[in-house]
């Protein structure tokens, strides 16, 4: 095998290989937190005030991209509306932003989210993803 070269994008890419969606997500978000470092990094030796208060910017743009994705990427292990406990990997059902719901109440709101619209899944599918570190 040849040595190849792997440009930076390419290796940010073959960081995602093999990971669920889920994973994916948390991911990124863990590199947009640590992309909102480098970029206070670089604020904090930039000389020109313009220049620093937008690397700044940058930062929390980044830092709430990564929560966004934090959010996204962490299931919950309560129901919203009736406080049940829920089995974080096999109870109940969530909508994309993890917004959870046991499986009575989310059959009293029809599978849809009441805080964001979207569509609530079952959570049985993400089992597989316990295993991962
Ligand atoms: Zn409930
Ligand atoms: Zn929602």
């Amino acid at each position: 095998m040849g040595a190849t070269v792997m440009t930076p994008e390419e290796r940010i890419t073959a960081l995602f290989d093999g990971l669920s969606r889920i994973e994916q997500i948390a991911l990124l978000g863990r590199l947009e937190i640590a992309g909102g470092q480098l970029y206070r990094a670089l604020a904090t030796e930039e000389k020109n005030a313009k220049a620093r208060e937008a690397l700044l910017k940058a930062a929390e743009d980044e830092e709430r991209n990564g929560n966004l994705l934090g959010l996204m990427s962490t299931a919950k292990g309560a129901c919203e509306k009736c406080h049940t406990s829920l089995s974080v990997c096999t109870d109940g059902y969530s909508c994309s932003f993890q917004c959870t719901f046991c499986d009575r109440c989310a059959a009293e709101l029809q599978l849809t989210c009441p805080n964001c619209g979207g569509v609530l899944e079952t959570r049985r599918r993400l089992q597989d993803l316990k295993s991962s570190t």
